[in-house]
């Protein structure tokens, strides 16, 4: 799409003494798909099938997450057997090949799912997301050996999978991992601990970033490790503010030894997969984000309604009204951002990454400050355990920060700017 873009320095130019170097050049004819608005080629409607998916995620959440959100928070207990229903559904392995047991469905089909399980639990949600990216790293860059052994048990979560980047020392500084894979005869030999796994000490697989080379990237290869591989073990379960429904632990490797096979691609590829699968991660947890704050919304809207002060109801008072309806702004926008990167992303838009990056800073943000906002409208009951609203506030807060925090969202962004 092309534009007429008569750019000149305006007054606020010449206040700040900018030179006028640009005008000449800059005036004449944008492209608006070069400057990152594509909104011509995008079609907002969802289909009948996808308001199907959703559909069928809401009902699943309403039936089996929303009834037992508090006390699996409360508990610290992170519920199997109900992800395992949520595998029959095909929710497992949403963007997985079909030929081992995956539903072959986009991402942006994958994003209405986790956002609608997302109302009704968001850590439980989160976790699926999760493991969906390992299994889809597997699936994508894995031997046809590896996708075979352990896709068709990872899609109906016989297998649980974790995903391991993060290290005590290194975190945001994701290619500089110190935990090293060392060829011996046809297996590897791993050391080193792997930080904050969500998962660990649970699941049953460990997609796990090591290196086998030297300096940065292009020395970290990526590999399928079994729970039971001798020298693996775990840390204590971490204590959380928020994220209880699931485990998080260290996982630590002591002469863990693999087979060759089990190496996922080429040595060296592996920070290029794990990025890779982040991209796709990001979009879920945005919507993880989404639904959690949909959720915490609704709840606010029905309160205004039935809570009496002065009275009045408080959806009487205009400055409640405009806190709601800038709440509602900041989620449809949120929204509008999740799925134009997931269609970016199915649509192999080179600048999908940086989508993906906005989108997470965007909807994790808005996620997060709509719950707060929806906590705040219940007043002294937002902050009892005995309404969602504190738990949906403590479980957004982590988006923020995993999967990349939204520092580095913005790192990525600038970078791509700058390319
Ligand atoms: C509950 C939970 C579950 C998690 N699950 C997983 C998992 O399953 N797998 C996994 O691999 N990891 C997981 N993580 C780890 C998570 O991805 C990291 O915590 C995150 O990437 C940040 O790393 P860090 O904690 O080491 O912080 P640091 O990297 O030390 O950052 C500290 C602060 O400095 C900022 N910062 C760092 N560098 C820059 C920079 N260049 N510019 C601007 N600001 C910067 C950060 O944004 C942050 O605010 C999980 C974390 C939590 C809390």
């Amino acid at each position: 799409m092309v534009a007429e873009a008569p750019i000149g320095r305006g007054p606020w130019e010449r206040q700040l003494g900018i030179p006028n170097i640009g005008a000449r050049q800059y005036r004449g004819r944008i492209d608006l798909a070069a400057a990152g608005s594509e909104f011509g080629a995008m079609d907002f409607s969802l289909t009948d099938d996808q308001r199907a998916i959703g559909d069928a995620a809401r009902a699943f959440a309403e039936a089996e997450l929303a009834p037992n959100s508090a006390r699996w928070d409360e508990e610290k207990h992170f519920p199997v057997d109900v992800l395992k229903k949520a595998a029959e559904l095909g929710f497992a392995g949403l963007y997985v090949h079909e030929d081992v047991g995956g539903s072959g469905l986009t991402r942006l089909d994958a994003s209405l799912v986790f956002e609608q399980l997302s109302h009704g639990d968001v850590a439980t949600a989160a976790f699926l997301s999760i493991h969906n990216m390992a299994a889809w790293m597997i699936d994508r860059f894995g031997s046809e050996e590896l996708r075979r052994r352990y896709l068709p048990r990872l899609t109906s979560m016989e297998l649980i999978a974790s995903y391991c980047l993060t290290e005590p020392g290194s975190g945001s500084d994701a290619a500089a991992p110190k935990t090293t894979a060392k060829r011996e005869g046809g297996d590897y030999v791993l050391n080193g601990s792997k930080a904050f796994i969500s998962g660990g000490g649970v699941s049953d697989l460990y997609v796990v970033m090591a290196r086998t080379g030297g300096e940065g990237a292009g020395g970290v290869s990526a590999f399928v490790v079994e729970k039971g591989a001798p020298g693996l073990s775990f840390g204590a379960q971490e204590r959380k503010m928020g994220w209880n429904a699931q485990p998080t632990a260290q996982v630590n490797f002591d002469d863990c030894r693999l087979p060759e096979a089990n190496r996922i691609g080429q040595e060296g590829e592996g920070f290029k997969f794990a990025m890779a699968g982040l991209d796709g991660g990001r979009i879920n947890i945005a919507s993880c984000s989404l639904g959690g704050a949909g959720f915490a919304f609704d709840a606010a809207k029905a309160y205004l309604e039935s809570r009496r002060q002065f009275g009045r109801a408080l959806r009487e008072f205009q400055g409640l009204q405009w806190r709601l309806a800038d709440m509602a702004t900041e989620l449809e926008a949120a929204r509008l951002m999740v799925r134009r990167a997931a269609h970016s992303l199915d649509q192999k838009n080179p600048k999908a990454t940086q989508y993906c990056a906005m989108a997470k800073r965007f909807a994790t943000d808005a996620g997060f400050e709509v719950a707060n906002q929806a906590l705040q409208l219940h007043g002294g009951y937002g902050y009892l355990r005995d309404f969602p609203l504190e738990r949906i506030v403590r479980d957004l807060r982590v988006h923020q920060i995993l999967e990349g925090t939204n520092e580095i969202m913005r790192v990525i962004i600038a970078r791509e700017l700058f390319r």
